[in-house]
C-alpha cells in the first residue's frame, strides 16, 4: 500500500512511524525538511520527498496532519490537486473544520479522489503506542478502504457521520478539555487561597464527582510538578475551541460556556504565544489569583 504522509509534527511523526514498514510503502514530506530527514534516520523504511507534490505521486493514500484546515486547503490548492492520482483516498488527520472539509471533499471528488476527515485523540503517547481514537467523517465505503491504514496508529476507529462529522466531534471534545482545564485551574487556585493544598484537593476530587482527565492526569503530572511538557500547543487548542464555538453559532445553539471558553483560550494563546503547551493556560489563572497551584 503506497502511503504519502504530509506533516511530521508532534503527533504526525509518531503516527507516520507506524506506516514505515510493510505492508506499507511510506513517502513522507514536511515543510521543514530537516524534520523529515530526522524521521527517516529512525524509520529506514520510509522515503523523503522534496515536495508535497512529489510525495503524493503514485500514492494510494494521502494523509495530512497539519495545524488546521487552512494549511490543508493551501496544500491542496498549491500542489496536491494536480499531483494526487485519480482513485486515491485523501485522509485528513488534521483537527479541521467541517465546512472546509466539505469544500475540500467536493474539489477532490471532481478529480476522482475520495476524502475522509479523520482527526485523532489520545495525544502524543497514544500516537507512539498506536492506540489513538480516530473519528471519521465521510462515506462508509471510503472508511472501509481507509481502515487498514488507520488501524496502524488507531485502536478505536469510529464512523461519526457525513464529511465534517469527525471534525465537529473532535472540536467539541477539545472544547470540553479546555473547559475542564480552565475550571479545574480556577477551583484549585481558589482552594490554594483558602488554605487547601492542591495535592490534597486533587486527592479528594479524583475520587469524587468533580474529577476529569484534567484533574486526574494533567494537573498531577504537569502542573503540580511544574513540568508543563510541550505535547499539544495551546495555539492548537485555541483553534479547536474556536471551531466548536463557531459550530454552536452556526447551529444557533446557545452555548455560553463554549463561547466564553473560546474567548479565554484566545486570550491565553495571545498572552503565552505560539509555542506554549495547552496546560500552560493554567498559568493565566494562577496570575489572576496570585497563587501557584502546587
Ligand atoms: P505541530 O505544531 O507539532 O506540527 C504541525 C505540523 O504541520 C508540522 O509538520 C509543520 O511543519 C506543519 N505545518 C505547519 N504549517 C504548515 C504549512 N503552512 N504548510 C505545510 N505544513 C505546515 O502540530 P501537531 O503535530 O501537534 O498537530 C497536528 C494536528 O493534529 C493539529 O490539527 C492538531 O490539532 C492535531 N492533534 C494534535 C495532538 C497532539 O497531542 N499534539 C492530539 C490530537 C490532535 P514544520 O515542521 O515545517 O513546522
Amino acid at each position: 500500500m503506497n502511503v504519502a504522509f504530509l506533516g511530521l509534527g508532534a503527533i504526525g511523526a509518531p503516527m507516520a512511524g507506524h506506516l514505515a514498514a510493510p505492508p506499507f510503502a511510506l513517502t513522507v514530506w514536511n515543510r521543514t525538511r530537516e524534520r523529515a530527514l530526522r524521521f527517516v534516520e529512525t524509520h529506514r523504511g520510509a522515503r523523503v520527498a522534496d515536495t508535497a507534490a512529489e510525495a503524493v505521486r503514485g500514492a494510494e493514500f494521502v494523509i495530512t496532519c497539519v495545524p488546521s484546515s487552512r494549511e490543508v486547503e493551501a496544500l491542496v490548492d498549491g500542489e496536491l490537486l494536480d499531483a494526487i492520482p485519480a482513485g486515491a483516498l485523501f485522509i485528513d488527520c488534521t483537527s479541521g473544520d467541517p465546512a472546509t472539509s466539505r469544500h475540500l471533499a467536493e474539489r477532490l471528488a471532481e478529480r476522482g479522489i475520495g476524502f475522509v476527515d479523520a482527526p485523532v485523540s489520545g495525544g502524543v503517547i497514544g500516537a507512539e503506542k498506536g492506540t489513538l481514537t480516530v473519528m471519521v467523517g465521510g462515506d462508509a465505503a471510503l472508511l472501509d478502504r481507509a481502515r487498514p491504514v488507520l488501524a496502524a496508529f488507531g485502536e478505536k476507529i469510529v464512523h461519526c457521520g457525513a464529511i465534517g462529522a469527525g471534525d465537529a466531534l473532535k472540536a467539541v471534545n477539545n472544547a470540553l478539555l479546555a473547559v475542564h482545564l480552565w475550571s479545574t485551574a480556577e477551583g484549585l487556585a481558589v482552594l490554594e487561597r483558602a488554605g487547601v493544598r492542591a495535592d490534597i484537593a486533587l486527592d479528594v476530587i479524583n475520587t469524587s464527582s468533580g474529577r476529569s482527565n484534567a484533574s486526574m492526569n494533567l494537573f498531577p503530572e504537569r502542573v503540580l510538578t511544574r513540568a508543563f511538557p510541550r505535547t499539544f500547543r495551546l495555539a492548537l487548542l485555541d483553534k479547536d475551541v474556536g471551531i466548536g464555538a463557531d459550530l454552536a453559532r452556526q447551529q444557533k445553539v446557545p452555548a455560553p460556556i463554549l463561547q466564553l471558553t473560546a474567548e479565554l483560550f484566545r486570550m491565553a494563546h495571545a498572552t503565552l504565544g505560539e509555542e506554549a503547551d495547552h496546560v500552560e493556560a493554567a498559568r493565566i489563572v494562577e496570575q489572576w489569583a496570585a497563587v501557584t497551584i502546587g
